[in-house]
């Protein structure tokens, strides 16, 4: 079947599926301190719904398949899913976001399962800040998960900040310099006004052109997906910046996203959502097309708007 393209001529290849709503973290960007009303386990789609939602999309031309959350880890069995992705007709790429604190003890059996790729989300190498960030997580524990993938075979993982003035913006040279000596890109991305970081004060939202104020002499080297890559010479990896909101990149979004509880997305920050729970294989098949029918040309968060988003990001996956 040739592959689905929405009105914007866009060709959709990438499906990100949240797996969990919960999380072992609270990141204050994320979630409130008090956590939020949680999915029950009746809710969320058993492993075999969500399979027959990767086998409908890579029917219409999905190649990639995103495993997030929540925290994917937190889901249990996900090794078993990451199987059963992985196996589908199609699917060429699995890969995971993950906080990584639970990663050590099962990155060697991802691996196995067919995993391909893992991006590592990590704002701040100092363990104090990152306690205070991630409010329920040790910073030793994500390292022990970044050692563990090295160990496991993974390369090019990715490490993603996410950019706070205020926060951690004195940190950029720091994060950056994982790069350094490793074949890792470290990328960094723009808060986006959605969840509780939609109501913090503007300092915050610091454009991305800080991080190449922060490290003068690197080169451009081209885009990779929504990231623009930069390499400073000398280093093994490269640094990345995601521009949601100084440089949106929806003219080349290739995303859908399904969450936890069996709804697609369209778009991370339109409030549009199309039901998948409970259709069979055909219904999935309309269901997804009128889905990326309804893809909006564009988000509005650089208009001075919040995320028209009706979820966090922790329901939805980033
Ligand atoms: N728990 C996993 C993790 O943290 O990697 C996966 C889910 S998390 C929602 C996915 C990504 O969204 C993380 O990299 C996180 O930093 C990012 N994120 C969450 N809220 C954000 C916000 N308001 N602005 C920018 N990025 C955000
Ligand atoms: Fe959890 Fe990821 Fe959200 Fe942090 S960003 S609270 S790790 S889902």
């Amino acid at each position: 079947m040739a592959p689905v393209l929405d009105h914007e001529g866009r060709r959709i290849a990438y499906l990100r599926l949240s797996v969990t709503d919960r999380c072992n973290c609270r990141c204050v960007y994320c979630m409130p301190e008090d956590g939020v009303p949680m999915l029950s386990h009746a809710d969320i789609l058993s492993f075999e719904e969500l399979t027959d939602v990767v086998r409908a999309a890579a029917e219409l031309g999905v190649r990639k398949v995103r495993l997030t959350g929540g925290e994917p880890l937190a889901r249990r069995g996900v090794v078993g899913l990451v199987r059963m992705v992985a196996a589908v007709p199609g699917i060429e790429e699995v890969a995971m976001t993950t906080n990584a604190c639970l990663l050590a003890p099962v990155a060697g059996a991802l691996r196995e399962a067919g995993l391909s790729r893992l991006n590592v989300s990590l704002d701040t190498l100092r363990p104090d800040r990152y306690a205070r960030i991630t409010r329920c997580g040790r910073l030793e524990d994500a390292l022990a998960g970044l050692d563990a993938a090295r160990a496991a075979g993974f390369s090019h993982t990715k490490v993603n900040a996410v950019l706070m003035g205020g926060v951690n913006d004195d940190e950029v040279a720091d994060l950056a310099g994982l790069a350094r000596d490793e074949a890792v890109d470290v990328r960094f991305i723009e808060l986006m006004p959605i969840g509780p970081s939609a109501a913090w004060p503007r300092g915050r939202f610091l454009p991305a052109e800080a991080v190449l104020e922060a490290l003068p002499g690197m080169e451009f080297l081209g885009r990779d997906g929504v990231a623009e890559l930069w390499h400073m010479p000398g280093w093994a990896g490269n640094v990345g910046l995601i521009r949601p909101m100084s440089h949106k990149f929806c003219d080349g979004c290739s995303r859908i996203r399904v969450t936890a509880d069996g709804k697609l997305k369209p778009c991370l920050h339109s409030a549009a959502e199309l039901d998948l729970r409970g259709l069979d294989h055909e219904g999935l098949l309309s269901a997804l097309r009128a889905g990326i029918a309804a893809k909006p040309k564009y988000h509005r968060m650089d208009e001075g708007r919040a995320s028209e988003s009706a979820r966090d990001m922790n329901e939805i996956g980033g």
